[in-house]
């Protein structure tokens, strides 16, 4: 099958979340099935620099943006003689400190960065010289790629156009602008209704997705369900369910050749589900690296987050407020809402010897806590798949979750199976459920048997990409039935 995906970040070129992850493993993945594969992604400040053998094509790409003509060049990468990726240059709109934002705030000119976005990723998958069959776009900043597709294909002379597949990794990012933006795509007036991209009055990126692709997934099957609903649905939940023949839950995998105890450059100490007593090592070395008190026996705690409301940050405070009397130590690494970030730097200060407050984002860092953490905590409001209760299971860290989406799809709690659990998972969103949770984690700390069937439970699970890519490969063939 000849696939092209699309998508605003691409690990390694690119990161805020996992997204980035999933569409470079994807790809990867793929790749390794036999398919032929391209991956278009704007190429951002300092890829180059990091990519020297990024080289520029031949194909300039003029497309009218509204009542403005732009340029941009495509750079490509040639990952092997399977997977090519396609870089659209164009400085205005790319090479800028963020990839979306800065300071908290969005650019004023999202519209404008990402219908151009979505109107190369058309432009490669109509004059490709290897013809994709089928292009697969992810998130808002891509999902008006099927429109543009399904446009082309009807009036515009484009013959045997791709099928096209929507993933939606988060339903509350949909790229809603003013209606004004809807002249960016050039279209006929008549998509702007609430059949096609309008949505309440604005411009509906993600809607345009889920309305013209022929498939859609999502990152997990229980979200899949949740998007279906007013609860998780963030108001289209009414478009989805008029899709819901359409709609598929595949939960994301791990890549292994990254996030792997041995053979890691980011950990201080290798260790396997056989060497366990390493992991206490790679522990040590993190409290050392932190500054917090040296000593196996006290129980380490992390989160590695966005903070953002999503992510369950302020029910973590209330529940630390609660338990930090206990011997325990925490660690969070991440940023977002200056709000959380002071909120949880202030905690820090008031607790020196037992909360380590990192923010920022650090890679390297990210590795060693997932590794010399005992728990691994993630009690997220809603969680389309979530990827470090993933991680933490291969490092031996039991996750705590909440039970929604791709959290309760890939923790097993005692209450599910006895002597399989690999974490612990609670339901209410509150600050004393969470602390409920994290007593449970202090008592099963103290139980060394117990503790240790929990981390050989989650090290032997198996989210490999395997699984995951011959999913999305079903759905592929399922896409290109839809019509010929
Ligand atoms: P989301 O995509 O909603 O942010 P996921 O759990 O799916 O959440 O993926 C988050 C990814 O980003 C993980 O790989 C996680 O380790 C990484 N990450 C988040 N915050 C940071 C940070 N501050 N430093 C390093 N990595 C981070």
């Amino acid at each position: 099958m000849k696939i092209l995906l699309a998508s605003s970040e691409v690990h390694p070129y690119s990161k805020t979340g996992g997204l980035a992850d999933m569409v470079g493993a994807l790809a990867k993945t793929l790749a390794g099935f036999g398919h032929r594969v391209g991956l278009v992604t704007p190429l951002y400040a300092g890829v180059r620099e990091r990519f020297p053998k990024i080289k520029k094509l031949d194909w300039e790409i003029e497309l009218p943006l509204g009542t403005r003509q732009e340029t941009a060049e495509v750079w490509t990468l040639a990952i092997n003689a399977r997977l090519t990726i396609y870089f659209i240059r164009h400085p205005d709109f790319y090479e800028r400190k963020g990839l979306y934002q800065e300071g908290g705030k969005d650019y004023p000119d999202n519209a404008e960065r990402f219908v151009f976005f979505s109107k190369c990723v058309a432009q490669l998958g109509r004059y490709l010289p290897w013809k994709p069959e089928l292009i697969h776009v992810h998130d808002w900043q891509a999902a008006l790629v099927p429109l543009f597709v399904r446009h082309q294909s009807l009036s515009d002379g484009w013959h045997h156009a791709p099928n096209t597949c929507l993933t939606i990794h988060n339903l509350a990012y949909q790229g809603n602008f003013p209606a004004a933006a809807f002249d960016l795509t050039n279209l006929p007036a008549g998509y702007f209704n609430p059949k096609g991209v309008e949505f309440y009055g604005a411009l509906n990126c993600l809607k345009a997705g889920i309305v013209f692709s022929d498939i859609i997934t999502t990152v997990s099957p229980r979200y899949a369900r949740e998007i279906m609903t007013g609860q998780f649905g963030c108001g289209l939940e009414g478009v989805l369910q008029q899709r819901r023949e359409s709609v598929f839950g595949i939960l994301n995998g791990v890549d292994y050749s990254e996030w792997r105890t041995t053979r890691n450059p980011f950990l201080d100490h290798a260790f396997s589900v056989r060497s366990l007593n390493r992991k206490t090592r790679q522990k040590l070395a993190l409290q050392k690296e932190l500054g917090l008190p040296v000593n196996a026996a006290i129980p380490l705690f992390s989160t590695i987050t966005r903070l953002a409301d999503q992510k369950g940050v302020d029910i973590l405070l209330g529940a630390l407020e609660e338990m930090l009397v206990n011997r325990m130590q925490f660690v969070l690494l991440g940023s977002g809402s200056s709000y959380f970030e002071s909120a949880y730097r202030d905690l820090a200060m008031r607790c020196p010897d037992k909360v380590v407050a990192r923010i920022g984002f650090d890679q390297g860092l990210s590795h060693r806590i997932e590794a010399g953490s005992d728990f691994f905590v993630m009690p997220s409001r809603y969680e389309p798949c979530g990827l470090n209760q993933m991680y933490s299971q291969r490092y031996g860290t039991v996750p705590i979750v909440r039970t929604t989406g791709g959290l309760d799809d890939s923790v097993v709690d005692e209450s599910e199976d006895n002597n399989g659990a690999t974490g612990i998972k609670f339901a209410e969103y509150s600050a004393p459920a969470l602390a409920k949770s994290i007593r449970r984690a202090l008592s099963i700390f103290e139980d060394t048997k117990t503790l240790l069937a929990y981390r050989v439970n989650g090290m032997n699970t198996d989210f490999s990409w395997k699984r995951t890519g011959e999913q999305y490969s079903r759905v592929y063939e399922l896409a290109l039935n839809q019509h010929s």
